[in-house]
């Protein structure tokens, strides 16, 4: 493949509501909530006050699920930096802390993910219970020796139900292979089904539903 061009021929846009089939944990910073309050509180927009989804969290997970199914993951689990021509993944996230390469900009911008308009209502309710958009968790761990239960930890969550919007922009340079970028993300979405978001995956939270798909050029 020849060098591409760096003329940005356009953006498309892809969105998409992530509804969250289990209760959904993306950790924030205790400074931010009341003193007595969580041990592991979620992450919030500091305006609304409302928990979000990082665009940074969403665009990690999609990198990581696409390069291990491409098996670009280096040998010692770092991310890929081959910064070949033919990598959808260093021409899309960038090649993994490497200043100098060719390939130009990263191509794909991931927005925060706020909770859908739709969602709202119920989310609401929570804060009638004086919740704040979320729900807590205790979480007893048990001692393995003597078989009791040590240091109970409260942990914030997002309630299984909830439904946040998804938006995706992709900058097309001339040259890129669009219809191949587009479907990359699209099946990093489709892995996405499969795995999780955020803390405690393993242990049942943060399944998402990738719903309503929608894949437009942007005028
Ligand atoms: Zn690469």
């Amino acid at each position: 493949m020849s060098p591409r061009s760096l003329k940005l021929a356009k953006h498309k846009r892809l969105t998409a509501i992530l509804a969250c089939k289990t209760n959904l944990h993306i950790g924030g910073s205790k400074d931010d909530i009341e003193i007595g309050g969580l041990d592991s509180p979620v992450i919030r927009d500091q305006v609304s006050g409302r928990p979000y989804i990082p665009g940074s969290s969403l665009k990690g997970k999609l990198r990581s699920l696409l390069e291990y199914s491409e098996g670009k993951v280096q040998p010692n689990g770092n991310p890929c930096n081959c910064a070949r021509d033919d990598c959808l993944v260093c021409t899309l996230f960038g090649p993994h802390l490497r200043p100098n390469h060719e390939l130009g900009p990263t191509r794909i911008i991931v927005r925060d993910a706020h909770l859908a308009e739709e969602s709202l209502p119920a989310m609401e309710a929570l804060i009638e219970q004086g919740l704040r958009y979320t729900a807590a968790k205790t979480e007893n761990m048990i001692n393995r020796k003597t078989g009791t239960a040590t240091n109970p930890r409260t942990q914030e969550i997002v309630p299984a139900g909830a439904k946040f919007d998804l938006t995706i922009h992709l900058r097309v340079f001339e040259g890129d292979p669009e219809a191949d970028m587009v479907k990359f993300i699209q099946r990093g979405l489709e892995m996405l089904k499969s795995e999780y978001l955020g803390g405690s995956g393993t242990r049942g939270y943060g399944w998402v539903a990738v719903e309503n798909l929608k894949i437009e050029d942007v005028p």
